[in-house]
């Protein structure tokens, strides 16, 4: 059974409209599939019904945090779209957004010798909210840069001007939002944020003191060493394994709907519940 509990629609920074991508899914016979975009549930009005076709559909979020001046990503999934403080949590988020691209904004205007660029990242944002890839498109469409590695090589990346977490909610707060509206909270790609291991340990025990339950063990295409290492994790902290793609883009071959590795056999799948099935 083929599941995805990690992708992008345009609603947030992925290419594909809601429809599209649950076409794409029930093309690449996904039948458990969550759409987990950047602090928003704007995909799920959208949708006539929680099933389409085969494929059903778990209702989810990807929430930015914040944990010692560090950015966390933190995906809840399960969650209850009708939960009145976890819809309030979601609102603050999106201010969080718009206050952190105006501080984005003044410094790439700043550091670049650039015109402002809020216009132009506004329109390309449309009604979504502004992320960091709405940035990336505009440097590379007034020329700053060659590609989306560079840009946030140079400019977005972790430590450079545009990286800005001190706006988002912190990583306890999200968590008791995402547990309050019945959800569970996952630790999306724990190896991406580059912590010593002491740091990483340090991570997961206030994750879980917070009410964390999951860690995504899988995030699209990964070394075999990193699944060992996150499913260790979960093994010795009797946390649930999450696993997604990650999917932003159709044109990222690499990163299709359900193109990943199996969960390890010692891992316990964070949709035991919703299948029926183990894995
Ligand atoms: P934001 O949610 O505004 O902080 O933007 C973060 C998003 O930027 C991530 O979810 C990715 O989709 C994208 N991103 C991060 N690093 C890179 C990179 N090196 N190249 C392309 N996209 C990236
Ligand atoms: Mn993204
Ligand atoms: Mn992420
Ligand atoms: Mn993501």
């Amino acid at each position: 059974m083929k599941i995805d509990l990690h992708t992008h629609t345009n609603c947030s920074d992925g290419k594909l409209g809601v429809r599209d991508l649950l076409d794409r899914a029930a093309d690449r016979h996904i039948s458990l599939l969550s759409i987990t975009d950047h602090d928003t549930v704007a995909a799920y009005p959208e949708l006539d019904s929680l099933e389409y076709g085969n494929t059903k559909i778990i209702p989810g979020i990807e929430f930015s945090t914040r944990w010692q001046s560090l950015g966390i990503h933190v995906v809840g999934l399960n969650i209850d779209l009708g939960n009145a403080e976890l819809l309030s949590g979601i609102e603050f988020q999106s201010a969080a957004r718009q206050e952190r691209a105006e501080k984005i904004a003044r410094r790439l205007q700043t550091r670049l010798n650039i015109d402002d660029p809020l216009p132009a990242v506004t329109g390309l944002a449309g009604n979504d909210n502004i992320g960091r890839p709405h940035f990336a498109q505009h440097l590379l469409n007034i020329g700053v840069a060659d590609s989306m590695e560079e840009v946030f090589k140079k400019y977005l990346g972790p430590g450079k001007p545009g990286d800005i977490r001190e706006t988002w909610a912190s990583m306890d707060q999200v968590i008791s939002w995402i547990t309050g509206a019945g959800g569970i909270a996952v630790l999306a790609h724990p190896l991406k944020y580059k912590l010593t291991r002491t740091r990483l340990s340090s991570l997961l025990d206030d994750f879980m003191q917070a009410g964390g339950t999951a860690v995504e063990v899988i995030n699209g295409q990964q070394k075999p060493q990193e699944t060992d290492q996150l499913a260790r994790i979960c093994a010795s902290r009797n946390l649930l394994a999450s696993a997604g793609s990650d999917f932003h883009d159709p044109d990222n071959r690499w990163s299709d709907l359900g193109q990943f590795a199996r969960l390890p056999a010692s891992c316990i799948p964070v949709w035991q519940h919703w299948t029926g099935q183990e894995s």
